[in-house]
């Protein structure tokens, strides 16, 4: 058994390669995987390709030959992530202007279980201002064992759902007791880049010579917006690109807003949706997610909304990504791919997805319905 220390420093890798080859020789199970936004951007470095280059294709291609049945990605659970996290911002927000004093602002992303844990111990008082939307790799599960499987008639005890993540925190994640239906979780298994690199190994797989395949439907397709999620400031700026055009009803001028990305710590922009100004913060690493906090406690944040990461750089840098040993220009590179990806899709907002659309007409009727929020919403525990 593998063990490493995770970004939180509380949290332990156990890893799951055996059980995930034992599923995939099982020929009673339907072996799904799904792949985050930030692995496709380092994936490669594990086999001596540069940092930043882009691996889709091949990952997609590898997947495939190790056996899985599906092969899918975390970024259509993106797209649908920005779809709830979007109307919910856009309802407290209105809330707010119109005088409701009670609304709860800013709102705090929540798609970082490191950062989900760190509030939930550190600063409980303040759990009910994070979004209540699942992170993307638990609301693929919910919908694969839902949808997915009602659609291809698979009984959900003989779905099994793998995640490849550039984090450590999203396999404790994946066992946190709301995210399992009679013991039985959503997502089965999470495997990091690194445990991904090493089974691909195990496969005596020659991943550079790989062709570029695609990603299985209805759960592969993915617009920029949920490509950029795998970097510091790319949550908020998907959410921005949806936002912006529901309540204002114009399309976007230009979908690159600089102003959120970079990689200092802690970064402020204000973005104009069409009169009304809104004050965005940004942070990655927790101790500078403990400044901005601090503000929320004190009653004198000054923003609307706030994206927190746990790790340096966003999920790039996580902490089931090849060893970057704290070297910043590995982190540009890969952030860059993750920006080269988002520029070179043909759609970059997440509301265009033609997928996540027909999965609100044909199942969840409309963001923030009952179904959705049983399915893709969850609560805070106070764990001080
Ligand atoms: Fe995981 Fe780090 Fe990404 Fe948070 S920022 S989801 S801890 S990789």
């Amino acid at each position: 058994q593998c063990v490493a220390v995770c970004p939180t420093g509380a949290l332990t890798e156990v890893d799951h390669t055996g059980a995930v080859i034992r599923a995939l020789s099982d020929p009673t199970k339907t072996v799904v995987v799904q792949t985050a936004p930030a692995v496709r951007a380092a994936l490669g470095e594990e086999f001596g390709m540069e940092p930043g280059t882009l691996v889709t294709g091949k990952m997609a291609a590898a997947l495939r030959r190790l056996g899985f049945d599906y092969v899918f990605d975390t970024d259509f659970a993106a797209d649908l992530t920005i779809m709830e996290e979007g109307t919910e911002l856009l309802g407290r927000l209105n809330k707010y202007l119109a005088g409701d004093k009670q609304v709860k602002l800013p709102i705090l992303t929540s798609c970082c279980p490191a950062w989900v844990k760190f509030f939930e111990h550190q600063f409980p008082e303040l759990k009910d201002i994070p979004s209540t939307a699942r992170s993307p790799q638990q609301m693929f599960g919910a919908i694969a064992k839902t949808y997915f499987a009602d659609k291809m008639n698979i009984k959900r005890d003989d779905l099994v759902v793998v995640s490849i993540m550039p984090c450590v925190a999203k396999k404790y994640e994946s066992g946190r007791d709301e995210f399992a239906v009679n013991g039985n979780p959503d997502v089965d298994y999470a495997l990091t880049t690194r445990e991904l690199a090493h089974l691909i190994n195990l496969g005596n797989i020659d991943f550079k010579s790989l062709p570029n395949e695609e990603f299985d439907n209805p759960l592969g397709e993915s617009t920029g917006a949920g490509v950029i999620f795998g970097t510091t400031g790319g949550v908020i700026e998907a959410a921005v690109r949806t936002a912006y055009e529901v309540q204002t009803g114009k399309a976007l001028k230009r979908l690159d807003f600089e102003e959120l990305r970079g990689m200092e710590g802690l970064r402020k922009a204000t973005i104009d949706f069409d009169g009304t100004l809104i004050h965005i913060g940004i942070a990655h690493g927790l101790g500078n997610a403990r400044k901005l906090l601090e503000e929320i406690k004190a009653g004198h944040s000054e923003f609307h909304a706030i994206e927190i990461m746990s790790c340096p750089g966003g999920c790039i840098g996580g902490g089931g990504q090849p060893y970057h040993h704290g070297d910043v220009e590995i982190l540009k590179k890969r952030q860059r791919a993750i920006y080269a990806e988002d520029k070179n899709k043909v759609l970059r907002k997440s509301h265009e997805n033609p997928y996540i659309l027909k999965l609100y007409e044909e199942f969840l009727g409309e963001p923030l319905s009952e179904k959705a929020h049983h399915l893709l919403h969850t609560q805070y525990f106070d764990r001080s």
